[in-house]
């Protein structure tokens, strides 16, 4: 039995007051992952702070062309809200590959982004697990290590960040929007999530007193020419095994401008800057594709267990960027691709 108290927040600002009042307390918003850390006995929070009633839970055009989401927008609310399923297609189709929809009724935007690893180990309070206790060891190392990452990883950790969203989030340039003690501010979206390297126990820059508001995306949505593909144990209710958030802009068969992210393989959504350069300027082709792959790929390094994962990796990039240049963002394309 852990014993907790309860209190909801007023608003924003009565949010960050208690939990910079009490170093143990956590925020719950859908409390889809929170509350089950807590029955497992991961998170022992002193206090759940229920932030779920805040007024944060608008999807509104924003300056620019962009739009911005409230932290409290349902993951349903958010795919299916007409802004989104029409500019940003490709974020509505990653949420919607996620969870189930009694899940994504409830889950919460900011509650997405703050998520926690599904490594088993971490959810197993009788192994070692840096990221739940620093120091004691990382269980998965030499263990059930086939869900686990492929980049980025270090001696310390080498779990994966689960959620869907942020992947296309990633891809899209997000920003995402705190507000903490000492004021507001905007973390882009690359800087939000943090590799291991000895620190598993951060999973992002995020300070310990600060509350997510917002996440703003800029006017280019990619509505044309997109994809999110996720490859998974099953068709429902499982986390990517790989996903691909795959985004075109093209001038006949030439592309102006590219984004690529991946998910499942790395403690953060995957980017790399010289694997969109490679694709860039190029003729949107195979050829094209599969280097655009080599380089976001180039410093992968499989475990026991997860060695498979580069390889499908390879080929799902390959295929998301080939529906996404044929406008098919669902299913293999019958257009032909050179
Ligand atoms: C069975 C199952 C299957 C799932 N499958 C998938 C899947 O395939 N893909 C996928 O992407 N996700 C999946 N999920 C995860 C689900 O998307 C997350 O649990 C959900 O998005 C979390 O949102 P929440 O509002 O419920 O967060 P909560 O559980 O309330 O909170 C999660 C964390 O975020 C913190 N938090 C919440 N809101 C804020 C805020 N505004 N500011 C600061 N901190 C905050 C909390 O303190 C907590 O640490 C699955 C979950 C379950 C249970
Ligand atoms: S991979 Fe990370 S989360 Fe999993 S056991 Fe190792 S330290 Fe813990």
């Amino acid at each position: 039995m852990i014993n907790f108290q309860y209190a909801r927040a007023g608003d924003v600002a009565d949010a960050v007051r208690q939990k910079a009042a009490d170093p143990k307390a956590a925020f719950v918003a859908g409390g889809t992952n929170l509350v089950d850390l807590v029955k497992a006995g991961v998170e022992r929070p002193t206090r759940l702070i229920d932030i779920s009633r805040l007024p944060l839970t608008t999807v509104e055009e924003a300056a620019e062309g962009g739009v911005r989401i409230g932290a409290l927008v349902a993951n349903s609310d958010l795919a299916y809200h007409p802004l989104v399923a029409q500019r940003y297609p490709m974020l509505a189709s990653a949420i919607l590959a996620g969870a189930s929809a009694q899940l994504r009724n409830m889950a919460s935007t900011g509650g997405n982004l703050l998520q926690r690893t599904r490594c088993y180990y971490f959810y197993d309070t009788a192994t070692p697990c840096n990221k739940r206790e620093p120091g004691s060891g990382c269980s998965a190392l030499a263990g059930l290590n086939r869900a686990h990452a492929i980049l980025g990883t270090s001696e310390a950790c080498v779990a994966t960040h689960p959620s869907d969203m942020c992947v296309a989030l990633a891809a899209l340039d997000a920003t995402v929007h705190v507000a903490g003690p000492g004021g507001a501010r905007a973390i882009a979206f690359s800087e939000f999530h943090r590799l291991p390297g000895s620190t598993p126990q951060r999973d992002t820059n995020l300070e310990p007193n600060e509350i997510v508001t917002a996440v703003g995306l800029p006017a280019r949505g990619f509505a044309a020419n997109h994809t999110y593909l996720k490859i998974r144990d099953r068709l429902s209710y499982a986390f990517a095994l790989v996903s691909v958030a795959a985004a075109l802009e093209l001038e006949g068969d030439t592309i102006k401008e590219a984004r690529l992210a991946l998910g499942g393989v790395a403690h953060k959504p995957w980017r790399d800057p010289s694997a969109e350069a490679a694709l860039r300027g190029r003729r949107a082709g195979q050829a094209t594709f599969a280097r655009a792959a080599e380089a976001l790929l180039r410093d992968a390094k499989g475990l026991e267990h997860n060695a498979f994962k580069v390889d499908l990796a390879r080929r799902a990039i390959v295929r998301a960027l080939t529906q996404a240049a044929a406008g098919t963002p669902q299913s293999q394309s019958n257009k032909k691709i050179a």
